[in-house]
C-alpha cells in the first residue's frame, strides 16, 4: 500500500466514525445471514425502500433454516413491490444449499460464498468483510461511484476492461484492519456523500486529492452507458374475476420475467381475449377494456392493455395446473409483480 492509499483509507475511516450510518437494522446484531440478506435487498435498491421489506422478512425467516423451509411463494410474497425478483428465488435457492451442503453456515471465504446462488463477488466481499472480519474488497454501485470520481476513471464500469481496472483499484486501497468498518464506511460514503446527481465535495474529506473533482464535473463519472433504444413490447391482461369475486390467476415460468410469480392470463391482443375464453369454456357477461399503462423493465417497455372480465356462470373447465383462484377477500401468499399487485388493488377497490 503506498502512502496516497493510506491516506485514502485513513479519511475514509476518520468519516465514517463521525458520519457513517451505525443504526440500520442490518447493522445490528450482525451475523451472516443478516448482512447477506440486507445486500441482496440493497441491490438496486435505496435504503429508505428496503428496511420495511427487511424487517417483514426477518420476523418471517430469522435464520437460515427458516428460510430454506419456507415455501417459493411465501418467500416471493415477501419480495413482492422489490422488484428483481430473481434476488428473491436466488435467496431461497441459496438457503437451500448452505442447509443441504453447509449444516446452514456461511462459508468463510470469499470464493466459496461466490460460488453459491445469486452472491457475486462484491456481495461475497461484504459478507466476509462485515460479518466475519475478512480483509476483502466491496464493488457495489456507491462504491464504483466513488472510486471513478476520486480516480477520474474513463469507461463505462459495465464494460469488463473497466470492471476489472476498479476492482483492482478497491482491491489496492482497502487496508489490513477495521475490515467491516473501512467496507460500511466505502458504502456510506456513496450512498450519502458522493451521491449520484449532488455529491457533497464542500465537505468530503477526500476532495484534495480527488482527481474528478479537480475536472470541476465530477458527476460525468462514472460515464454513462452507451445509449440504446429500449423495445417496446405489449401484451393484454385478463383480469377475469368470478361471481365470489375471485380472480384467476396464473404461475408464470420459473426463468423469464416475473419467473415464479403470480399474473392474469395474457394474449396478444384484445382480439384474442374471446377465443381464449372460448377454449377454456368460459362465458363472460360484462368485459370492460380498461386504460393501458406502461411497465418499464431494465431491458425494454412493455405496454399493458388490462381487460376487466365478469364471469357470469361459475366456471368449470379452468383446469391448468398453474391456474389459482385468488381470494381478494383473503388472500394468500403469493409474490405478485407490481404491476398485477396494482391491478388487484384497483379491482377490490371497485375503482375500475
Ligand atoms: S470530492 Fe466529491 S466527487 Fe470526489 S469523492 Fe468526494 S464527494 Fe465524490
Amino acid at each position: 500500500m503506498t502512502k496516497q492509499d493510506t491516506a485514502f483509507s485513513d479519511s475514509v475511516l476518520d468519516w465514517y466514525h463521525s458520519h457513517g450510518r451505525k443504526h440500520l437494522p442490518w447493522q445490528q446484531d450482525i451475523t451472516p445471514y443478516r448482512v447477506w440478506v440486507s445486500e441482496i435487498m440493497l441491490q438496486q435498491t435505496q435504503v429508505a425502500t428496503v428496511i420495511p421489506y427487511y424487517e417483514r422478512f426477518m420476523t418471517s425467516f430469522p435464520d437460515v433454516f427458516a428460510l430454506a423451509a419456507a415455501s417459493q411463494d411465501e418467500v416471493l410474497h415477501h419480495w413482492t413491490g422489490l422488484g428483481y425478483y430473481a434476488r428473491g428465488r436466488n435467496l431461497h435457492k441459496c438457503a437451500q444449499t448452505l442447509v443441504e451442503h453447509f449444516n446452514g453456515k456461511f462459508p468463510d471465504s470469499v470464493e466459496a460464498l461466490s460460488d453459491l446462488p445469486g452472491i457475486g463477488r462484491s456481495t461475497a466481499g461484504a459478507i466476509a468483510s462485515i460479518s466475519m472480519g475478512i480483509r476483502a474488497p466491496i464493488l457495489d454501485g456507491n462504491v464504483k461511484r466513488v472510486l471513478t470520481r476520486f480516480f477520474a476513471v474513463e469507461g463505462w464500469p459495465g464494460t469488463t476492461a473497466t470492471e476489472k481496472h476498479l476492482w483492482s483499484l478497491a482491491e489496492r486501497l482497502t487496508p489490513d484492519h477495521s475490515h467491516q468498518q473501512y467496507t460500511q464506511a466505502m458504502m456510506d460514503m456513496g450512498a450519502t456523500l458522493c451521491t449520484r446527481s449532488k455529491p457533497a465535495c464542500g465537505i468530503c474529506p477526500l476532495q484534495p486529492g480527488c482527481a474528478g473533482f479537480a475536472t470541476g464535473n465530477p458527476t460525468q463519472y462514472p460515464n454513462s452507458k452507451p445509449k440504446k433504444e429500449k423495445p417496446v413490447r405489449s401484451t393484454v391482461m385478463l383480469l377475469i374475476e368470478d361471481q365470489q369475486g375471485r380472480i384467476l390467476l396464473q404461475q408464470r415460468p420459473q426463468s423469464g420475467i416475473w419467473g415464479g410469480l403470480w399474473s392474469f392470463p395474457e394474449v396478444n391482443s384484445t382480439e384474442e381475449a374471446e377465443p381464449w375464453l372460448n377454449t377454456r369454456g368460459i362465458t363472460r357477461s360484462e368485459s370492460l377494456c380498461l386504460a393501458s399503462f406502461r411497465h418499464t423493465f431494465s431491458h425494454y417497455h412493455l405496454d399493458i392493455t388490462p381487460i376487466h372480465i365478469q364471469l357470469q356462470q361459475p366456471v368449470h373447465t379452468v383446469q391448468d395446473s398453474t391456474d389459482h383462484w385468488y381470494n381478494t377477500v383473503a388472500p394468500e401468499s403469493l409474490g405478485l409483480a407490481a404491476p398485477v399487485q396494482k391491478l388487484i388493488s384497483l379491482l377490490t377497490q371497485e375503482s375500475l
